[in-house]
């Protein structure tokens, strides 16, 4: 069988792995526009701030060592410019000297992932505006960080991407301030859960500017909405992802409400020989079973697998997506699964809040802190619908538990009975997703009052 996976990073590089080890003797070309393969995309912002002291330690992949290890032939600096789905060949070029070469393919897995929105902002810069999506990106960055040493740094976007890069430019000493459109940093979070990262953010130097959008920009001056000016030696923009859907378009796939290219349970497009996974591919809601992105690494790996699986004859599906997530912003972790208060709204889904405040583990041991887990739950079924955790410690595994608790349908009574593990260094007796479930409970004997 002949395979083209198009793309060479989470994607890409994952479902062409697993194809080999379901498909001993399969012919894999990889096709891929990046200059690295399968590096770890999530590494590059600590790399710029230093916390990462070598790029090349985001790169454990090379073509080389796929082609000797797994025989995978691997080509980057090419790229895909058309699919005919009619003789079922994919043109490549190659960037360097385009030269173009078709592929026969029996299945064609895309996995393109998505291209960084620019700010459209008026005016003439004379200070450069960098963003962050693929390797090169992150090369032409530090050099700049490295060379001119800026004094002054703008972001644009309070998403995971640009608080992270904020809190990445205040380590390196740089002035940072940070324009957000919504009225909150991390926008699809709870606003009383974003407000903590907020005081974090704040408490460590960066200046924050929430609810504005930058109006115009001359020389080195930003001017805000509320006619607000900023100076910056730079400015990284970290404003969204754009799925990368034009090949999929020009061969006539079906792209979805979302802007992905639709997809069915096993990652299949509408033409049943190609698949589409990771950010350019449009999935489902775990809840609602509406089409819904997440340009996630967990969701690209995991659509890896299910794809791979069903070219090689496997019937696993893809289930819905909660969206799981995490992040950490100076001595602050955020996570979040499943429906925050937003979305919920927005879907007109009933439900109750539980709102938990403790230490992540014994006071009295000296490694504990402080921790605020907040859960949303059907009232009449008792189903656990989405959870958020901001804290100094523990809110990471507090998320995973219910991910999985969401997962394996549990209650909010289930909450209350889970058997977690505890030593004063890690939790307490009754752990905070314990008191959580109790918390929701009522009275014993009330309802038969
Ligand atoms: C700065 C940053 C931090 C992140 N941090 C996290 C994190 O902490 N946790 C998390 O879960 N996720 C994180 N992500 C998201 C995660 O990296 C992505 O979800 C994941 O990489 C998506 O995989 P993919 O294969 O769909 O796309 P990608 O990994 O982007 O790979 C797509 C590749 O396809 C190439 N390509 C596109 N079109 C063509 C074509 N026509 N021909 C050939 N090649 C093509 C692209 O150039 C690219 O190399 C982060 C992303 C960024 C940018």
């Amino acid at each position: 069988m002949d395979i083209v996976v198009i793309g060479a990073v989470a994607g890409g590089a994952t479902v062409s792995s697993q194809l080999r080890r379901f498909l001993p003797d399969a012919n894999i070309t990889v096709i891929g526009r990046d200059s690295r393969m399968g590096f770890a995309t999530c590494g590059m912002p600590y790399v710029l701030g230093g916390l990462v002291d070598s790029m090349d330690s985001l790169v454990s992949v090379t073509p080389e060592l796929f082609a000797e290890q797994k025989s995978i032939d691997v080509r980057l600096g090419f790229e895909s410019i058309r699919i005919d789905r009619v003789d079922k060949q994919v043109l490549v070029r190659e960037l360097g000297t385009g030269r173009t070469e078709s592929l026969y393919y029996d299945k064609l897995v895309l996995s393109p992932g998505g291209t960084a929105r620019k700010p459209e902002i008026p005016g003439s810069p004379s200070i450069p505006i960098f963003t962050l999506r693929h390797f090169d990106d992150m090369v032409n960055f530090e050099e700049y960080l490295k060379k001119e040493r800026p004094q002054r740094g703008l972001v644009i976007g309070g998403g995971f991407i640009g608080v992270e890069l904020a809190e990445n430019f205040r380590h390196l000493g740089i002035r940072t301030e940070l324009v957000e459109h919504n009225g909150h940093v991390m926008p699809i979070a709870d606003p009383d859960m974003s407000v903590l990262l907020e005081e974090e953010m704040e408490k460590n130097g960066v200046v924050l500017h929430l609810g504005r959008e930058v109006d115009t920009l001359d020389g080195d001056r930003i001017v805000l909405d509320d006619g607000t000016e900023i100076r910056a030696d730079f400015i990284a923009a970290a404003v969204g992802l754009e799925p990368n859907t034009d090949l999929a378009e020009q061969a006539g796939l079906g792209i979805g409400p979302t802007g992905g290219i639709g997809t069915d349970r096993f990652m299949r497009t509408s033409d049943p020989d190609i698949y589409a996974i990771g950010d350019a591919a449009e999935g489902r809601d775990w809840f609602t079973g509406k089409p819904k992105r997440v340009p996630l690494a967990w969701a690209a790996h995991r659509e890896a697998f299910i794809a791979a699986s069903h070219i090689a004859g496997g019937k696993t599906e893809m289930d819905g997506l909660l969206g799981t997530s995490i992040t950490k912003l100076f001595s602050l972790t955020a996570g979040m699964t499943g429906m925050a208060e937003k979305m919920l709204n927005e879907e007109k889904m009933p439900y109750e809040t539980i709102v938990h405040e403790s230490r992540s583990n014994a006071g009295y041991y000296p490694d504990n802190g402080k921790l605020r887990l907040k859960i949303h739950y059907d009232p009449d079924t008792r189903a656990i619908l989405g959870a958020q955790a901001v804290g100094e410690k523990g809110a990471d595994k507090r998320i995973d538990i219910i991910a999985t608790a969401i997962r394996g349908r549990l209650t909010m009574d289930d909450l209350a009975a889970l058997e977690i593990a505890y030593s004063p260094a890690y939790s307490s007796p009754k752990d905070p997703v314990n008191m959580a479930g109790y918390k929701s409970m009522e009275r014993p004997g009330k309802q038969q009052e």
